[in-house]
């Protein structure tokens, strides 16, 4: 299982109401890329949740501006049709969109998470598919 940098979300307890954290984060376990929150209140209350895929948008934003952002290229025809099934199953895109990101190579494939990035370069391996990883370094916002 690898790990990658938590971000935190400003939120608030469902049941006090004092202003928390909610703790977001993605994953690559047994080959699938997943997503956790957890949220945990002094007064008690608390929840985790997981599942497979991307995460919430406002996670994902967190993660992203946390840690920057990653870009996957596709320089090689060769990788085109394995790397157009990964996208299609996880970003949720059809066929034809994910295709058209990859018409004229190089193409930028995914621009994401590095576990999003990190995910994808992994399944194209395993397919024998070379792919170029690009980091964009977090616009960094100084807390306070
Ligand atoms: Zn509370």
């Amino acid at each position: 299982m690898s790990s990658f940098p938590s971000a935190r979300l400003p939120s608030s307890c469902a049941a006090c109401r004092q202003p928390g954290a909610l703790q977001v984060g993605q994953t690559i376990s047994q080959g699938r890329l997943t997503w956790f929150e957890r949220f945990a209140c002094a007064c008690g209350h608390g929840f985790e949740a997981d599942g497979v895929g991307l995460p919430t948008p406002a996670a994902r934003a967190a993660l992203l501006a946390q840690s920057g952002t990653a870009e996957l290229w596709l320089d090689a025809e060769a990788g085109r049709p394995v790397l157009v099934k990964l996208l299609t199953l996880l970003a949720g895109l059809v066929e034809a969109e994910a295709s058209g990101r990859l018409v004229t190579l190089p193409a930028l494939a995914w621009s994401g998470t590095h576990a999003e990035v990190a995910f994808l370069q992994a399944a194209l391996e395993q397919n024998g598919v070379a792919a170029r990883v690009v980091h964009r370094v977090a616009i960094a916002e100084t807390p306070g």
